[in-house]
């Protein structure tokens, strides 16, 4: 067993482990005890001991609200969903999503190292996968690329894909290489951020020599970029893998100039570009985390005229009902009508966001 993975082995997925650690606000604990009455209908609990070390005792710290569940997450708001990107609908193949023309998102693990109570993607089994079954699901996704021309990019996400061990992913990359040598490859993983120790050596120089390879990390907080995550993305960047981060607007955690101005400047310094900062997705249970648009606007519109074009994160949301990826305007911003944003999307449809001020 690697480090990484005795590492994993001993996260945190329980009350008792979890309380031994930290003191539980009432809302917390309530979430746990409701939790055991119905574990099906919930996202998963785990947190790795790397990143918990990073909280203290402050029920107000702005990294807890991402890891630590609260009992809001019962609590599902009007327009919420289990499948808030009807990712369902342009699934060709299991496991592939062919939404956008020229890309393919391919769901490569159905675990992670810890679960982002904020996450969009919420069917976890929270099971490794078997991995016979994921590289022959891979085998056809990548035949369908084959098939595909239009498509110039693939998309691996899941879960997190860095939850494979090593020669799982080097099979399943190779896969995808061979039925398509020219097309570029994106790894969307949390690892940097939740378990930096997955980066190592190995690692980085497999990743490398699959170039052109891109790694999407997600670092909502400069508290995330410590020298242990600073070192996994040197490690990365020598290796010849380009970095670039998507952040999520988080209500007490990152919704403020200040907290995205220096998640910018520490990103760029540690050689990660901020490629989008997303409007929070309306995900089933994650009202109490989602920052209102009127929010994310603001901070926008300040940071284009303090920042440089590098260190300007796109701010856009998954349009709510199978609208897709979209930029937020800013100047204008979209109108206030009725507690909704109207946002003209693609072929000039207006959509609908709530808004939640
Ligand atoms: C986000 C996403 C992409 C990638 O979109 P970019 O704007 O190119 O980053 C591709 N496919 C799906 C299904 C996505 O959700
Ligand atoms: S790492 Fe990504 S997929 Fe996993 S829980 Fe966090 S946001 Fe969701």
């Amino acid at each position: 067993m690697e480090e990484w993975q005795k590492e994993l082995s001993r996260r945190i997925c329980s009350r008792e482990e979890l309380e031994a650690e930290l003191e539980l606000t009432g809302s917390e604990r309530e979430w746990f005890l409701r939790g055991d009455a119905d574990p099906a209908a919930r996202l998963p609990f785990a947190v790795t001991r790397y990143y918990l070390s990073l909280l203290d005792d402050n029920p107000g710290h702005p990294l807890r609200s991402q890891v630590i569940p609260r009992i809001g997450e019962f609590h599902a708001s009007p327009g919420e969903s289990r499948d808030p990107l009807c990712e369902g609908m342009h699934s060709p193949l299991p496991r592939l999503v062919h939404r956008y023309e020229d890309r393919i998102l391919f769901l490569a693990a159905s675990s992670c190292a810890l679960y982002c109570r904020h996450c969009f993607r919420r069917h976890f089994t929270g099971e490794n996968d078997d991995s016979g079954a994921l590289l022959e699901a891979a085998g056809k996704a990548a035949a369908y690329a084959g098939e595909h021309r239009e498509v110039r990019e693939l998309l691996i996400s899941g879960g997190d894909p860095l939850m494979l061990p090593d020669n799982t992913l080097r099979k399943l990359l190779a896969l995808f290489r061979a039925a398509r040598p020219d097309i570029i490859l994106r790894i969307g993983t949390r690892m940097p951020v939740v378990l930096p120790s997955r980066i190592t050596e190995g690692l980085a120089d497999l990743l490398g020599s699959f170039a052109p390879l891109y790694v999407i990390s997600q670092f909502n907080h400069p508290l995330e970029l410590t020298p242990a995550a600073a070192r996994a993305a040197a490690r990365l960047s020598n290796a010849g893998v380009v970095l670039l981060n998507q952040s999520v607007l988080l209500r007490g955690v990152n919704d403020s100039e200040e907290t995205i101005r220096r998640l910018s400047a520490d990103l760029l310094s540690a050689r990660i570009l901020p490629y989008y900062l997303f409007q929070g997705d309306l995900a089933s249970g994650t009202s109490h985390l989602r920052a209102p648009m009127s929010k994310g606007i603001s901070i926008m519109r300040s940071l284009r005229q303090r920042l440089s074009g590098l260190a300007t994160p796109a701010y856009a949301v998954d349009l709510p009902g199978g609208g897709g990826k979209w930029l937020i305007p800013l100047e204008p911003p979209p109108e206030r009508v009725d507690g909704f944003y109207r946002i003209r999307g693609p072929g000039g449809r207006i959509w609908l966001y709530p808004d939640e001020e």
